[in-house]
């Protein structure tokens, strides 16, 4: 079975003090969790530490990155290197997140750069895809979605593409309160599994995993977790509230 992960993305949310607490609510709930069935918590950088700590002993929940330098080392003021997330054996780094796109301009090639490195370092890249509003209404998503997988992950090999999980978020959805309907969720990640096929073979397209991000909650999770192309989630907000995101968790397959 591909592994089904619920993804916390805190974003540049919580101080300290309240990033321990909502980890700790979180942690004392009980989970039926497998190498298979996991948990991941996107943290900011300040807070990567901690969340180690917090995490130490639990089996199957991990800390991830939120981004990472598309540069190796150097004179790079402010950036953070997949060399350093894995000195601090950070085993997830989100990348390609639509907020990183819109706001600070990250382009596919940049995150071709980025998965390089991250897989360097052994850190699986959770590459965010998906289209803006305008490209769902014109229909056009499909030929979108496909584009950015091409440009930023079709020049890896079988065994490194094996290691990447791909978080299909239409970013109409994300923060938006709007999600994507169970349906229209379930046509995006066949459609992506259908071109990791075409590139790469059926095997290998069946093995990645592939998360739906966009207002994912506790009152939705289940029923779009339950589709059979999706394979968990990547959630914002609901995952700043310790029993929203419990429930989340407790929603994979
Ligand atoms: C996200 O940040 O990746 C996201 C999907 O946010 P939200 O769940 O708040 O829509």
């Amino acid at each position: 079975m591909r592994k089904q992960i619920a993804a916390a993305n805190w974003k540049m949310n919580l101080s300290w003090q309240k990033g321990e607490a909502l980890l700790d609510a979180i942690l004392a709930k009980e989970y039926q969790l497998t190498a298979n069935r996991t948990a991941v918590f996107a943290v900011p950088f300040p807070y990567l530490h901690l969340a180690q700590q917090k995490l130490q002993g639990k089996q199957n929940v991990f800390v991830a990155a939120q981004n990472c330098s598309n540069k190796k080392s150097g004179a790079y003021t402010g950036e953070v290197s997949a060399e350093m997330l894995q000195s601090l054996s950070i085993p997830y780094c989100i990348i390609g997140h639509s907020e990183r796109r819109e706001y600070f301009n990250e382009t596919n090639q940049q995150l071709a750069e980025k998965t390089d490195l991250l897989l360097e370092y052994n850190i699986i890249p959770i590459f965010c895809c998906g289209e803006p509003l305008q490209i769902r209404e014109a229909n056009t998503q499909n030929a979108y979605v496909a584009k950015q997988l091409e440009e930023s992950l079709y020049h890896l090999t079988t065994e490194q593409v094996q290691k990447v999980v791909i978080a299909y978020e239409p970013i109409w959805a994300i923060g938006t309160g709007k999600t994507a309907s169970k349906e229209q969720a379930e046509e995006m990640h066949a459609f992506i599994r259908r071109q990791l096929a075409q590139k790469y073979g059926q095997e290998v397209a069946d093995s990645i995993s592939i998360l739906y991000g966009g207002s994912v909650k506790a009152n939705n999770a289940k029923e779009i977790f339950a589709e059979p192309d999706v394979d968990g989630g990547l959630v914002g907000g609901a995952s700043l509230i310790a029993d929203e995101f419990s429930v989340v968790i407790d929603s994979l397959k």
